[in-house]
Order: structure tokens, then C-alpha cells, then sequence
């Protein structure tokens, strides 16, 4: 192990009341284990946090030591920032806790909570706030890097709902940051990622929806994608705000309400999601069966938890992983175009293409209101490389990059810090456009050091 005594250990044992985990522990490679298999790092140290006060004693302990020093939230970073070679791994998988004060319609969330646990705990009073749309996600990484999912439309992204955080700094010094305190760092923090302090508590405003929500899939051949593309740009952005829906293209999974003569050839589904009236939702949903042919639909009432999970059988842990992102003020032909041809030789069956719509509410923040500045977005793409054997990462991975170049002259610019891959550290300034300036400057005042660097790194 790096340098380190065994009385070091020992000491730093007596100091905090979570757990130290080291190589040599059973539970070693389980904490170490993230989303993407791709990325396989060896932390010399874990500090599993049991609560707050670990984090201060695990930054002084990485410092004093010289390690290099990591935070996990859950582990679904696709750079895979979570974990550092060598260095102290700072994990917050004991530290779930979500409590919800009804009167406020408040929820209090400690960083090693999942989407899951979060909407369980809000949802058991009818309440939410928009959040990603895979339950397995962490709520501490989605929300530091802006966050959105199907509520967006209505109530804007994830960082539009937090009303304050707790910050452990690079000093070991604990602050509260909200509009009225420390307002320059919780700016930052909305959007700026990891790069300022580990938060160790998220206050997030909460708004009523479901329990029941209507949502569901429709799903179509994929030679009928270019006027069901165009009819998606045509309808979706005037309709109203607690309707949402996103274009996936991909090979059919074998899903139980789709024929097996569909199972495995490329689809375009429209997946969609309405908070409201029942007999609303149908009259939004109506027009888009009459884009094209469906061959199969599953739609109706569910339990928002429910559509929440929706997706997680398609995004298990353990596959390798490679993203590319786009935001779009506007989706042109020639943007159809590149995504037809590159969803038509999609080099693995759990590749996808997606876009999903945040026209809304996240348009009515002004730009320099938070770090995450990309107001004027209303689509944002992923291509999301997905696939099983080490031997087909070069195929994948021209793939993506591929379709990448070949949908840039109609993106709007700038990128979402939460879906790029590790080598595109050369667009975090894009990222942040304007605001880059300002987070640098915040970076020198709590962050000198840069301390904090797996991330997708602002330098001081
Ligand atoms: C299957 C899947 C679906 C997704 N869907 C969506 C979606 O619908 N919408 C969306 O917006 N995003 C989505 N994302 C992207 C997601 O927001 C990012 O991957 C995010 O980083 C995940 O957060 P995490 O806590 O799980 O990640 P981790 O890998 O645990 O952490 C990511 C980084 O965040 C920082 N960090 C984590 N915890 C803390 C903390 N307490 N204090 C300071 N810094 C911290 C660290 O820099 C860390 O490296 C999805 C990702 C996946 C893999």
C-alpha cells in the first residue's frame, strides 16, 4: 500500500465512525465497483463515511498523506471520476438517508442516495422533483452536474429545485450554501460538478406529483424514422409542460408487448410520460400513434416509481460504456439525417441514440443564474455506446465518435458535464461557455489546491 503505515490506518480508524476499507478487505472490489466496466481502478484507501464529520477526516487524511482523492456518489459517472488509482476513495454508500418535511414540501437528502431512494422517500407523500430517469443513478453526481429527466419541462432542471447544500471543503471546513450564504459557491455547485467541496446534504424543493402518472412507450419500425422525426419536432415543443416525451433508436429489446418477429430489429420508440389528468394525457398521446405504424405500444396509468424504474433492465451495471452529447436549440433535417444513418448500423444491440426534451422551464433561468448555463437548450442527444466484450471497444467507440462529428453543425454547443467520457477534458470550458470565467474564480478561492480534481475538472 502507498506509503502508509499501518498506524496511520489505525489512527485514521479512531478518527471517523464509518469504515476504512483496504485491498486486502472482502468487501474491497463490491465498494470499488462502479457502472461502467470499462473503468477498473484500485482506491489504496476507502473511507466508507458514516456520517458528515468522516468527510473532513478522510480530505486532512488524503492530504496529509498525499493521495489523490476521489467521491463517490453512486458510481455512475460515465469518466468513471468516482474512483482514483492509488489514492482515498471517499464513499458515501452508507450515507442514503432522505427525510421529507411535508409542511415545506422540503426533502433532505445525504449524497450516497439513488433517484430510487429519493423518490421512494418523496413519493410516499406524492411529491417529486425532477430528477434523471434511472432509478440506480446517484442524486449527489446527476444533481451537481444540472440533472433533468421527465419532469424538466414543468419544473425545471434538477439544480433549479436545490435550495441549499453542505459543503465539506478542501480545508475541512464545513459551510452551508444557498442564495443567502456563501451564494458564490452554491452557484457554482449548481452545475460546476464535484469541483468546489464534497456535499454531505442536499435541501431540494419538492412539488406534487402522481402517485399515478401515464406513460409508457410506443414503438415504431425504423424506416418510418423520418417523418415520425419530423412530426416529434412539429408537436412536442407546443404541447403542454407536464407532458414530455424522448426519441430512442435502437435494436428492439425483447420486450413481453412486442411481437418476437420485432425482437432485435431497429425501432424508433417515443417514450413518453404525462404528470396529470388521465384524460389529458390520452389526448396528448393520441396524435403520435398517427405518425407512423406502431408495432406494439405499452401505455397507461402507473405509479410514477414505477416508470421511474422503467428503464433500469436496460441499463444494468457491468456493460462497457461510451457517451457523446449534443445540446439543440432547434432539431434540423440534416440532424435526422446523420441520426438515421448512424442508428441504422448500430454496432452492438444495446446501442442507442437518444433525445430528450427539456423545453421549459429550465429556458426561463437566465444563463448566469447558475453554472450550468445552457438555457437556450431544448433537446439534449446522448449517443450511448453500450456493448459486452472488450474486443469491440474500437468499433463502438468509432461509432459513437463518428455520429458525434457527423450531428455537430446542428448542435447549439456546449456539452452536459454529466455525459462526457473521460478524453474530453478539452471541452469543460466549452461546457461552461460563459460561466467559465467565474467558476475558475470560485475555484481559486475554495479549491486553490485543486484538491478536487476527478472530475471533470475546472483548474483554478
Ligand atoms: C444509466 C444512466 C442513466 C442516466 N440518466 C440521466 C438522466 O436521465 N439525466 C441526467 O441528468 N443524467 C443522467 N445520467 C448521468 C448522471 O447524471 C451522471 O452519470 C452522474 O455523474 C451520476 O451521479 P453518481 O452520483 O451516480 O455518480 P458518481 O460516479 O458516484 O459521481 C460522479 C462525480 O460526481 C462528483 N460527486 C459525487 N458525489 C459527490 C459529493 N457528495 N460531493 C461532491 N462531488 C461529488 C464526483 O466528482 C464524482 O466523480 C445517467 C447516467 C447513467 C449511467
Amino acid at each position: 500500500m502507498a506509503n502508509i503505515s499501518t498506524n496511520a490506518i489505525a489512527g485514521l480508524r479512531a478518527q471517523i465512525q464509518g469504515q476504512v476499507i483496504l485491498p486486502e478487505d472482502a468487501n474491497y472490489d463490491e465498494v470499488r465497483s462502479i457502472w461502467n466496466a470499462m473503468i477498473d481502478k484500485r482506491p489504496a484507501v476507502i473511507v466508507q463515511c458514516a456520517t458528515t464529520n468522516d468527510v473532513p477526516a478522510a480530505i486532512g487524511f488524503a492530504r496529509q498523506h498525499g493521495l489523490e482523492l476521489s467521491i463517490r456518489g453512486a458510481g455512475h459517472n460515465i469518466a468513471g471520476n468516482a474512483l482514483c488509482d492509488g489514492g482515498l476513495l471517499i464513499d458515501h454508500s452508507k450515507m442514503k438517508g432522505v427525510t421529507v418535511d411535508t409542511n415545506t414540501k422540503r426533502a433532505y437528502v445525504e449524497p450516497g442516495a439513488t433517484l430510487g431512494d429519493f423518490d421512494a422517500a418523496v413519493q410516499a407523500h406524492g411529491l417529486a422533483t425532477p430528477v434523471g430517469i434511472n432509478s440506480t443513478t446517484g442524486i449527489a453526481g446527476l444533481t451537481l452536474g444540472g440533472g433533468f429527466g421527465w419532469l424538466t419541462r414543468k419544473y425545471g432542471m434538477t439544480i433549479d429545485a436545490l435550495v441549499s447544500v453542505d459543503v465539506v471543503t478542501a480545508e475541512g471546513k464545513q459551510l452551508h450554501a444557498s442564495q443567502s450564504e456563501n451564494d458564490d459557491l452554491f452557484w457554482a455547485i449548481r452545475g460546476g460538478g464535484g469541483n468546489f467541496g464534497v456535499v454531505t446534504r442536499f435541501e431540494f424543493q419538492l412539488y406534487p406529483v402522481g402517485p399515478e402518472v401515464t406513460a409508457g412507450l410506443i414503438v415504431f419500425p425504423a424506416a418510418q424514422s423520418k417523418p415520425l422525426l419530423a412530426s416529434y419536432r412539429d408537436y412536442m415543443e407546443s404541447t403542454p409542460e407536464n407532458f414530455n416525451t424522448w426519441v430512442v433508436m435502437r435494436q428492439a429489446p425483447p420486450l413481453p408487448f412486442l411481437p418476437e418477429t420485432v425482437h432485435g430489429t431497429d425501432v424508433l420508440v417515443l417514450a413518453l410520460f404525462h404528470a396529470g389528468a388521465q384524460a389529458e394525457a390520452e389526448k396528448l398521446i393520441a396524435p403520435l400513434r398517427g405518425w407512423g405504424d406502431p408495432v406494439g405500444e405499452h401505455v397507461g396509468a402507473m405509479p410514477y416509481v414505477q416508470w421511474q424504474q422503467a428503464f433500469d433492465p436496460l441499463l444494468t451495471p457491468g456493460a462497457r460504456n461510451y457517451w457523446k452529447s449534443h445540446n439543440f436549440t432547434e432539431l434540423q433535417d440534416g440532424l435526422f439525417n446523420a441520426m438515421i444513418e448512424y442508428a441504422g448500423k448500430l454496432p452492438s444491440p444495446q446501442c442507442e441514440i437518444f433525445i430528450g426534451l427539456i423545453a421549459g422551464a429550465p429556458n426561463r433561468v437566465t444563463p448566469d443564474a447558475t453554472a450550468w448555463g445552457h438555457r437556450d437548450a431544448k433537446y439534449v442527444l446522448n449517443v450511448h455506446g453500450r456493448w459486452a466484450a472488450a474486443s469491440d471497444d474500437d468499433k463502438v467507440i468509432a461509432w459513437a465518435r463518428a455520429f458525434f462529428k457527423a450531428s455537430q453543425p446542428f448542435a447549439s454547443g456546449g456539452a452536459y458535464v454529466n455525459f462526457m467520457t473521460e478524453e474530453e477534458g478539452g471541452r469543460v470550458e466549452a461546457a461552461y461557455g460563459a460561466n467559465f470565467a467565474r467558476l475558475q474564480e470560485i475555484k481559486r478561492k475554495y479549491d486553490p489546491e485543486n484538491v478536487f480534481h476527478h472530475n471533470q475538472n475546472i483548474k483554478p
